[in-house]
């Protein structure tokens, strides 16, 4: 969490004004209990969240255009929705301080249309047939639903007992208020804000600009596709779901493919990467018994922590900041350096990445929903690592929601992420779950 008195719009004008962002040391130094070496998953949250800051550019796009992206202010309401009284069914409308009379006999003075007012006035004793949406005629707060009446020739009977005043009436600003804030800053567009914003006559938004994020794989063992099989080699995954993953995010994508572990195209590719890209995800290259030279240049370019996270599948990680360098221009990156292994990749997206980019897109809401489940089968947890199980949710015999895993947990085994519908969180402190312990789910859907 950010220290006290220090909120995200600071952090913007911190930026705007040109202050450098925060180097790894002044952010370690801030931290409790900073142990690169055996970093709890709530540091790594907590870190990350002092090391990324809010784009600031915003442009205007339409509706249309606007799903998935970041309100950049707040919309405020510049009418009342609904604008006016209505009705909520069709029936008859009257004035329900009547209903203390008991049954009421109305004669009927006229018709309200949706869309078109009702001019009249009626009194006591008195109703207007009216249709759902229509405006309440002048005076009148209570609608009785067809289906509860009798008709006579004009004469509606209610009878005693089946409403009260004020019934079936949607009043006018019951959804939005004109002046007040219909859609917060930080607001990530989905369908329903994009209707609602188009509910209040307002065609175009301002929001963030879109994120753009480069990634690349490496390892000399990785084959891109094309490439004939080799002994020893592994065609590239990662690539792949992490450009899905970065996709559903709403990202622009910037793919440099597999690059080769030699110095010169590693620091090619990092530069590169940095000049064009606010973030930049690496797989492979950061565990500690590395060949290769993905951590040397990572360490010589910028200014990089090199973790060991208590957590399973995942573990190593690599995070800091990559300067573009002269020859590339201005600008910085931020720098996820994941691990290879293809599940550890998605999991380590999942719990840290993803939130990390969705504040750097000026989002709120960073932090996924967890569910609780209930275990279906017993599982073996270690206290002090957080882990995260493959699962598989469904609704159980009794209504509630129950998970299982999906068999193999190996952190290459990517058949056990498409399985998955979610990931079961066993947190740090937790120690072993018997078969019907409620467990936490991160669910995928919208992630995955
Ligand atoms: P590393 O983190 O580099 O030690 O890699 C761990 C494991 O993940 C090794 O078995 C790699 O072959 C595998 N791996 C690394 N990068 C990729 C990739 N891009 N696609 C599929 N597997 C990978
Ligand atoms: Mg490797």
């Amino acid at each position: 969490m950010s220290p006290p008195g220090r909120r995200q719009g600071d952090d913007r004008s911190a930026h705007e004004a040109g202050t450098p962002m925060p180097r790894i040391a002044e952010i370690a130094a801030r931290l409790q209990a900073y142990d690169p070496q055996a970093l709890s998953a709530e540091a790594v949250g907590e870190f990350l969240a002092q090391l990324v800051t809010p784009v600031r550019e915003t442009e205007s796009v339409g509706i249309f255009d606007a799903l998935g992206r970041v309100l950049a202010a707040d919309l405020v309401s510049p009418i009342s929705v609904p604008p006016h009284d209505n009705s909520a069914m069709d029936g008859y409308a009257f004035a329900g301080a009547q209903l203390a009379q008991g049954a009421l006999r109305l004669q009927m003075m006229g018709t309200a249309l949706a869309g078109k007012a009702w001019p009249g006035q009626v009194q006591a004793g008195q109703c207007v047939k009216i249709m759902t949406g229509a405006v309440m005629p002048a005076g009148l707060d209570t609608v009785v639903p067809q289906e509860l009446v009798s008709l006579e020739g004009e004469v509606v009977s209610v009878p005693a007992g089946v409403l009260q005043p004020g019934d079936n009436r949607r009043c006018a600003g019951e959804d939005l208020m004109a002046g007040e804030p219909a859609l917060r800053a930080g607001e990530r567009l989905g369908p329903a804000a994009c209707g609602l914003v188009a509910s209040l006559g307002i065609a175009q938004v301002e929001v963030f600009r879109r994120l753009k994020v480069a990634y690349f794989s490496t390892g000399d063992e990785i084959l891109s596709m094309g490439e004939p099989p080799r002994e020893g080699a592994v065609y590239d995954s990662n690539r792949y779901t992490v450009h899905g993953l970065l996709t559903r995010l709403g990202c622009e994508v910037i793919d440099l493919g597999v690059v080769r572990d030699q110095p010169a195209l590693l620091e090619q590719a990092f530069r590169g990467a940095a000049a064009r890209a606010d973030a930049i995800i690496t797989s492979g290259g950061v565990s500690v018994g590395e060949a290769d030279y993905t951590k040397a240049m990572m360490k010589k370019l910028g200014d990089v922590a090199f973790w060991r996270i208590a957590m399973r599948p995942g573990r190593p990680m690599a995070v800091g900041r990559i300067p573009a360098g002269e020859a590339s221009g201005a600008g910085e990156a931020v720098l996820f350096g994941l691990p290879g292994n293809p599940v550890a990749v998605m999991v380590t997206f999942l719990a840290f990445v993803r939130p990390a980019l969705l504040r750097m897109m000026g989002a709120r809401q960073t932090a996924p929903v967890l569910l609780k489940a209930r275990s279906a089968e017993a599982m073996r947890k270690k206290p002090g690592r957080t882990e995260y199980q493959r699962g598989i949710v469904s609704r159980s015999a009794d209504g509630g929601l129950e998970v299982r895993t999906t068999g193999n947990q190996g952190s290459g085994v990517l058949s056990s992420m498409v399985q998955a519908n979610g990931l079961i969180v066993l947190h740090h402190a937790q120690g072993h779950v018997a078969a019907g312990d409620a467990v936490d789910v991160m669910m995928f859907e919208g992630a995955i």
